[in-house]
């Protein structure tokens, strides 16, 4: 049965490549018929996917930003990547419903900031990086 959901996820993904002007197009005349409205829902999803996570203030784990444009969802064990483009192709904001309903747990996730959360990639890829941490308001 797995191997059938990866086969269904892998045909997917093709068919999501060669039709991509297609859903391109289907997303911009949504946006331009119903303007703010996707992304008024997926902003309130987001903030509360992301109260979940924090258990707390929303907040990023590493710096402390609480800029909301900028937090991102991190998966302490790497595999964020494979997720978005695997179960979640297509509509990123079902992660989000996914997290508020608890279909998707919340155990391996944590909130970090755009910069904090790349660092965190590029640390898993490559290993250890001369940078200590990383400070807002400090401009040198
Ligand atoms: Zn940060």
């Amino acid at each position: 049965m797995p191997q059938d959901i990866e086969k269904s996820r892998a045909r997917s993904r093709r068919y999501y490549y060669t039709h991509r002007e297609v859903f391109r197009e289907k997303s911009r005349r949504f946006r331009k018929r119903h303007p703010n409205r996707s992304t008024k829902y997926y902003h309130i999803n987001k903030i509360k996917a992301l109260t979940k996570i924090a258990g707390g203030k929303i907040q990023c784990i590493a710096c402390g930003c609480d800029d909301l444009n900028i937090l991102e969802i991190n998966h302490k064990n790497g595999g964020g990547t494979k997720e978005h483009w695997g179960q979640y192709l297509g509509d990123q904001g079902k992660f989000y419903r996914d997290i508020i309903k608890g279909v998707r747990t919340v155990e391996d996730l944590n909130i970090k900031c755009r910069v904090c959360n790349t660092l965190d990639y590029l640390e898993r890829k490559y290993g250890k990086l001369p940078y200590k941490k990383i400070v807002w308001g400090v401009n040198q």
